[in-house]
């Protein structure tokens, strides 16, 4: 997971939370949540707007996997952190929504929030401290990390299933591809002791940044 620095709210999104709120006012949970289901077409929060307003924070990939998300407007999905069911108040608040791709969205599927454990990559400035990287592919917590924090970044790599076949196998060969690189992985090495933590959009800057310092 990486940082994701969310936008202003989407204008249409605003209006139908507000409008929602309202409707559900004084509603159980239960009748809050078979509201929403049955007026799915009257309040809806994927909008051509909201998914602008992703495509633009998560430059078009999952905030789980941090998978590059190739056809967004089809194949992204709207995560939301406190689930439907129990947070029905939320299902239109910007603060609880982020995208995902398809995949880690099923994963999840309905499992409920634990708000001890759950790390928002919206609001963790320093979440890439919270994952390590294995060269055979696999995630894990932190090194360094506390024993809550590991907790919390194992909760997240559960929660999500980060560590799922497709996703080491891509991140393994990502891995050969870097190391492959003449020189480059001794370079690494002798920059930072934690390197094997990089991947994906993290090592791409990473990348970028060593390149920059030592050219080619
Ligand atoms: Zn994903």
């Amino acid at each position: 997971m990486i940082k994701i620095n969310r936008t202003y709210t989407p204008k249409a999104l605003s209006k139908t939370n507000k409008e929602f709120k309202l409707a559900i006012a004084g509603m159980s949970t239960k009748d809050a949540y078979d509201f929403y289901n049955a007026h799915k077409k009257v309040y809806y929060y994927n909008t051509a707007e909201t998914k602008r307003h992703f495509k633009k924070m998560n430059h078009e990939r999952c905030s789980f996997c941090t998978k590059f998300i190739q056809d967004f407007e089809d194949e992204m999905t709207v995560e939301h952190i406190r689930t439907k069911r129990r947070y029905p108040q939320m299902i239109f608040q910007w603060s609880n929504l982020l995208c995902a791709c398809r995949t880690c969205n099923t994963k999840r599927s309905t499992r409920a929030h634990d708000s001890r454990k759950y790390l928002d990559p919206a609001k963790i400035v320093d979440i890439e401290r919270y994952f390590s990287y294995k060269l055979d592919g696999t995630i894990a917590a932190g090194r360094e990390l506390d024993s809550i924090e590991k907790e919390k970044a194992e909760y997240m790599i559960e929660l999500y299933r980060l560590n799922r076949e497709g996703l080491v196998c891509k991140r393994r060969e990502f891995m050969r591809d870097l190391m492959s690189e003449d020189g480059f992985y001794e370079e690494l090495k002798k920059m930072d002791t934690s390197s094997q933590n990089i991947i994906f959009l993290s090592v791409f800057a990473y990348y970028r940044r060593c390149k920059e310092k030592y050219g080619e």
